[in-house]
């Protein structure tokens, strides 16, 4: 097996060869190129190269026609001297970067096609991997995932609530706004303009806590404040823009769809809310006198905290706070080949958002067929076509495909 495996591996990096060496993929340059750090994973040397600088994107092109890089990173920070080791670097700014993965948004198919196995005890499941293992309390595990067209789909639901915010609350224009497929599970979004490129940690931070809906005035010190006097719900949801405004609106929705089911969910047990739901719009969230119907209060714990909690969840972008806040953070380089995948990290209009198809515009590999051995793959769909359900047989794909098996560690190349 350890054969097949090692001829795996150089067929995917031959495909990848001549993916770079073909003239039709351009990568494109990113902004102030000569002021990035850029970093590669080889298929020959399995370790990371970090630190180098280009000053020409025709360099970097011919870097991997020779090198070839199953993965491409660069800075989304400016430096004086990108080579220089982190701290001698000079930062000059970065891009605002947003990273929205499957791995960061719960979905119930994950169940069916993830996997993971502890590398202490080689204890086993389906599913999210745990933070522990069950059986040893070991901390390392080796996890197969699967990108998923429900995955991904979910995961173009939350940037596409991010770039709402982005747009509507935070003002950002759309020209200086960039959506990527990122190649595997999810997408990117940048922001580059001379405003944010200075913004700090903490203010990267702000922002993320905005798009998460995190320390919102409606909830703040409702926690404790269990005994706040009923007629002085001071502050809650007086505006209508910004998340006051968004929670306002998503509770009208939620009112006015509540089923008894609904409140079950949500762990409302008073049921008023579901008897006269025009009068308690009209006087709740149109007049503000939100404590005015018995029984539905905001204190902690109350109906409309439960309920205002419900929305925020629902509204909040589900990203990866990590990666926005790190100002020297590495992000792959747009138009590359991701090494778990085979497929193109690939920018899109953001018009394009709700039509963009990965499954069929970030292949890269369009000709001919390859006989892999399969060990499991779920169903799936790559360049228009079904392939799957597979289990430990022999087929011959279209290379795209095979070599989407092969990265994910489902298939082996027969020589
Ligand atoms: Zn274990
Ligand atoms: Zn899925």
């Amino acid at each position: 097996m350890q054969k097949n495996v090692t001829f795996s591996r150089d067929f995917v990096c031959e495909k990848f060869r001549e993916f770079y060496q073909n003239p039709i993929n351009e990568i494109p340059a990113p902004l102030s190129i000569d002021q990035r750090e850029f970093a590669f994973l080889l298929f020959k040397e399995r370790a990371m190269i970090r630190h180098r600088s280009v000053a020409k994107i025709s360099w970097l092109r011919s870097l991997f026609r020779g090198s070839v890089p199953s993965d491409v990173y660069h800075s989304c920070a400016y430096y004086e001297n990108p080579e220089a080791d982190m701290g001698k670097k000079g930062w000059l700014g970065a891009d605002l970067v947003f990273d929205i993965d499957a791995d960061h948004i719960p979905t119930s198919c994950d169940k069916i096609h993830d996997e993971w196995v502890c590398s202490t005890c080689s204890f086993c499941g389906k599913g999210p991997t745990p933070e522990t293992c069950p059986s040893c309390g070991g901390l390392k595990f080796s996890t197969k995932t699967w990108p998923c067209k429900r995955c991904i789909d979910s995961a173009k639901g939350e940037t596409k609530k991010l770039i709402g915010f982005l747009e509507n609350d935070l003002g950002f224009e759309e020209k200086d706004m960039h959506v990527f497929f990122s190649g595997h599970r999810g997408y990117h979004v940048h922001v580059e303009n001379e405003e944010v490129k200075q913004l700090d940690t903490i203010a990267r931070r702000e922002i993320v806590d905005y798009v998460s809906g995190l320390g919102l005035s409606a909830f703040e010190g409702r926690e404790e404040a269990k005994n706040q006097s009923k007629k002085n719900p001071r502050g809650f949801l007086v505006n209508d823009s910004g998340w006051d405004g968004h929670l306002k609106e998503g509770m009208r929705e939620f009112i006015l769809n509540a089923t008894k089911d609904d409140l079950d969910r949500i762990k409302v047990k008073n049921q008023t809310i579901l008897q006269n739901k025009n009068v308690i719009l009209k006087r709740c969230l149109d007049e503000g006198r939100w404590d005015s119907i018995r029984g539905v209060s905001i204190s902690s714990g109350g109906v409309w905290i439960k309920i205002a909690k419900h929305v925020r969840d629902l509204k909040s972008a589900k990203i990866d706070t990590v990666v926005t806040t790190d100002i020297h953070r590495l992000i792959r380089m747009n138009g590359t080949l991701h090494g778990k995948t085979g497929l193109k990290k690939l920018e899109f209009p953001i018009g394009r958002l709700n039509n963009f198809d990965p499954f069929q515009e970030a292949v890269a590999f369009k000709d001919g067929t390859a006989k892999v051995f399969v060990s499991s793959a779920p169903e799936f769909r790559l360049g228009g076509k079904v392939f799957g359900p597979f289990q430990d047989q022999e087929v011959q794909l279209p290379t795209a495909a095979a070599v989407l098996l092969i990265c994910k560690g489902r298939a082996e190349v027969k020589e």
